[in-house]
């Protein structure tokens, strides 16, 4: 099947418009609270078992998805959404920090204002297109890696740096700062449903997403309680994988589950003894629960044969990744496995994004997946050329040096690509 251009797709799997993929339709769900009980979660598990293919995923941006849907199990998976009283977020995309109110290290909680803009917004239901965004950072855990039309950082109690597209910040106070978002909206919508904020005059610079590592492990809580940040290896698993961790949490006496950005989600209300004992069940279940798991540094979308813009099966090809390189995962970096080059998995730029196109994979070095370009490696040669990729840069590896240094120092495309220049002679090799 030749895949399917990912600038032709143009929709997300939302809540009431799930979007047909490789592996039928598919559902995304932001619980509008965002959080939900273990009970909540195990449900969710049963009915994505029922009425889809089981398979289940964290998105990048902290969303749930479930895959698999036909046309006529769409409807029974939104009355069993209901009945588990899980409300999901309908229209604007407002993301805010998972832990606000909650975060002694947040520097302001960022509901309130979040809250404001999602109310003034209300007017523009159905004007603005459906990937127009807002984050709403205000510290503590890191949305710097989402996409954003308006973004909102807080740099001092009720203070807030304003940025629309990729246009200049600034700083204002928090009533300020909800009206002039509110004004980018509705200069947005009057653009058009096609419309996004890079459109708007002065707002087209140069894009500036960080890297941001997942949020894994202990974290303490204002009210004294503990949240563990975990997730599913390359943010996916089945029904039976989703229960056991509802299942788990909810022995740990965990007051709710948190969906969070990089294919995360944060338990909460956990004491100390419980938190350990929650851990040691989650690491059981195969999940990610520290930054020096080597799964925590990749991250890969469904790929083939989900996704039908898929050129590779990029999550299959995941644990390949790790496994090569593994010795090199130092926390200097990210690794990146996209399908195709819309990159849904990590649209900050990776370190090193590994890119399907042309039936290969193709390699940018500090670069977003659209970056990628030929010379691609033929998809059966993928294991022995990142083990040969990985294998050269340890080698070359000067004492104490770190991956991004060597990685800057050497020419990692260029390795790639003469790899794929020597492939007539690998193949030869092989022959002999
Ligand atoms: S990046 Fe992956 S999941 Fe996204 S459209 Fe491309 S193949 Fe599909």
């Amino acid at each position: 099947m030749t895949p399917i251009p990912p600038t032709r797709r143009g929709a997300c799997p939302a809540f009431l418009a799930p979007m047909e993929t490789g592996d039928g339709l598919i559902l995304r769900l932001v619980p509008s609270d965002g959080r939900l009980s273990p009970a909540q979660l195990r449900g969710l598990a049963d009915a994505a078992r029922r009425f889809g293919n089981g398979m289940m995923e964290v998105t990048a941006r902290g969303s749930l998805q479930v895959r698999g849907l036909a046309p006529e199990t769409v409807g029974p998976l939104q009355v069993a959404v209901a009945a588990l009283g899980i409300t999901p977020r309908i229209g604007l995309a407002v993301d805010v920090s998972p832990l606000g109110g909650l975060d002694p290290s947040e520097v302001s909680d960022g509901h309130p204002l979040a809250a404001a803009i999602l109310a003034g917004a209300e007017h523009l239901a159905g004007q603005l297109g459906p990937k127009v965004s807002v984050v709403v950072e205000g510290g503590g855990v890191s949305l710097a890696g989402q996409k954003a039309d308006v973004r909102l950082v807080a740099t001092g109690p009720g203070q807030w740096a304003l940025t629309v597209g990729n246009g200049p910040a600034r700083v204002l106070p928090e009533a300020e700062a909800a009206a002039e978002a509110l004004a980018a909206l509705s200069a947005i919508a009057a653009l058009g449903r096609a419309a996004r904020a890079t459109d708007l005059p002065g707002c087209d610079g140069r894009a500036r997403l960080a890297e941001v590592g997942p949020p894994l492990g202990l974290m303490p809580l204002a009210d004294g309680t503990l949240a563990f940040g975990f997730g599913l290896p390359f943010g996916a698993g089945d029904a039976g994988q989703f229960a056991a961790i509802a299942d788990a949490a909810e022995a740990a006496g965990a007051r709710d589950l948190r969906p969070a950005p990089e294919r995360t989600l944060i338990a909460t209300g956990l004491s100390e003894g419980a938190a350990d004992t929650f851990a040691a069940r989650l690491a059981a279940l195969g999940c990610v629960t520290a930054p020096g798991d080597p799964r925590a540094s990749i991250a890969a979308c469904a790929g083939a044969p989900a996704c039908a813009s898929a050129h590779v099966p990029a999550r299959a090809l995941g644990p390949v990744l790790a496994e090569a390189f593994a010795p090199l995962l130092d926390g200097t970096v990210s690794l990146h496995l996209s399908a195709c080059t819309k990159g849904c998995a990590h649209p900050a730029p990776a370190t090193l994004a590994f890119v399907g196109m042309d039936g290969g994979v193709a390699l940018v070095h500090d670069g977003p997946a659209s970056g990628a370009a030929r010379p691609v490696r033929p998809e059966a040669d993928f294991p022995a050329a990142v083990a040969s990729l990985a294998a050269t840069l340890a080698a070359r590896r000067a004492p104490g040096e770190t991956t991004r240094a060597l990685l800057a120092r050497l020419d990692p495309v260029g390795l790639w690509a003469g790899a794929a220049m020597n492939r007539t002679d690998d193949v030869t090799s092989r022959a002999e």
